[in-house]
């Protein structure tokens, strides 16, 4: 099978820079990675196929020999005629590599590469030991009244924390020997003919240090689960799904690495009077007929505790609303408020005793299109439609 040109695998040309390289790398090796196409050998030989090409194009003077013998260069017996020091004995080596995910040199590779991507896992390549801990999840329910005025509550929840018998560091006399097997890089380079590979060190785990005594109450990993208990304030206007950050107050990290932090994840109780669109609430109240008609003064509630006057003018429709100003839900960090709508139901009268029905049937008889002006001319205008 006919190798392909490198350039063109990573689709770049010939005078590309090394960042243009790298960035074409990047794109490819992310689309055709493995974990994404599982089962996919066409994306696996694609994933092999740019890692070879990028092992060579990044290395400025392999990429140089590269330019000038081809493909012959990178092939065994020495096909480009150096004599005897060919330095590319072998192709790029891969076989190191453990494509079914996960383990070995393939995700240090990754690691390595993308650790500019946000991964979060590690922080830099100096401080490997220095892995951050887990952020944590805290669901908390309160009333639409509480969401209005805000609280401050006791959260209890177990979590891990730096261990007190050794300080966090996961050894008994808080001393940690730096690895002699990788010297403290974490990593351990394995030369295949003129190609090096990087593998995680075994002995350290990659962590550049070894824990010759390791403590006894946490069994040398820096940590140990406790209950903790957390003052948290939840501050007025919080909204059903508001997450409120408590940095810091998550699982500890690895050995002393820095901790994770708490989500509190706000959930407000549907409320029986008051429906919430952002600042505002919007509440449904039942009007009798004559109120309605001839209007009147009524008290309605607000999520404050108080009542509220609203005068109802005569003539007042079913779905009517009317707006009270600043009788909404707090402005989150603000002393403002959004406003309430009551949207306004008129009742129907059931049960009529013999004298009620008596006194609507003399007002039915009452000059009607006057006051009914709506109905009169809605049945108008069926009349003109349908004859
Ligand atoms: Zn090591
Ligand atoms: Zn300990």
């Amino acid at each position: 099978m006919s190798k392909r040109d490198y350039y063109q695998i990573l689709g770049v040309n010939k005078t590309a820079s090394q960042d243009e390289i790298k960035s074409a790398y990047r794109k490819l090796a992310i689309k055709h990675h493995p974990d994404k196409n599982r089962g996919d050998s066409n994306a696996e030989h694609k994933f092999k196929e740019i890692n070879e090409a990028y092992d060579v194009l990044k290395d400025s003077q392999k990429r140089a020999t590269y330019d000038q013998f081809g493909h012959g260069a990178f092939q065994g017996g020495g096909g480009a005629g150096r004599g005897g020091q060919d330095p590319f004995s072998r192709s790029a080596g891969f076989e190191g590599f453990n494509f079914s995910g996960g383990g070995g040199a393939f995700s240090d590779i990754f690691e390595d590469l993308f650790s500019d991507f946000g991964s979060g896992r590690r922080r830099g390549r100096t401080a490997q030991s220095q892995v951050r801990g887990a952020d944590l999840r805290y669901n908390m329910q309160i009333s639409l009244e509480e969401a209005f005025k805000g609280k401050t509550d006791t959260i209890k929840f177990t979590a891990s924390v730096a261990c007190d018998g050794c300080a966090g560091t996961g050894s008994e006399d808080q001393k940690k020997s730096t690895c002699s097997t990788c010297n403290g890089s974490g990593k351990i380079r394995m030369q295949q003919g003129f190609f090096a590979i990087e593998k995680t060190c075994h002995t350290c785990n990659g962590e550049g240090e070894i824990i010759k005594n390791p403590c006894k109450k946490c069994n040398g990993s820096g940590k140990i689960r406790k209950e903790k208990s957390l003052s948290v304030n939840i501050p007025a206007g919080v909204e059903d799904g508001t997450r409120i950050r408590l940095a810091g107050e998550g699982e500890a990290g690895h050995r002393g690495g820095p901790s994770g932090d708490l989500y509190i994840f706000m959930s407000v109780t549907p409320h029986e009077i008051f429906t919430r669109e952002t600042n505002d609430l919007h509440c449904k109240v039942p009007i009798k007929m004559t109120t309605a008609a001839l209007g009147g003064d009524l008290e309605v509630p607000s999520v404050d505790g108080t009542k509220v006057k609203l005068t109802i003018p005569e003539g007042t429709q079913s779905e009517d609303t009317f707006r009270l100003k600043s009788k909404g839900m707090t402005k989150l960090r603000s002393t403002a408020r959004g406003d309430m709508y009551v949207h306004i139901h008129v009742e129907t009268p059931v049960k009529l005793s013999k004298k009620q029905r008596k006194l609507l049937e003399d007002f039915e008889t009452e000059n009607e299109e006057v006051s009914s002006p709506e109905s009169a001319s809605f049945f108008k205008q069926v009349k003109d439609l349908f004859g």
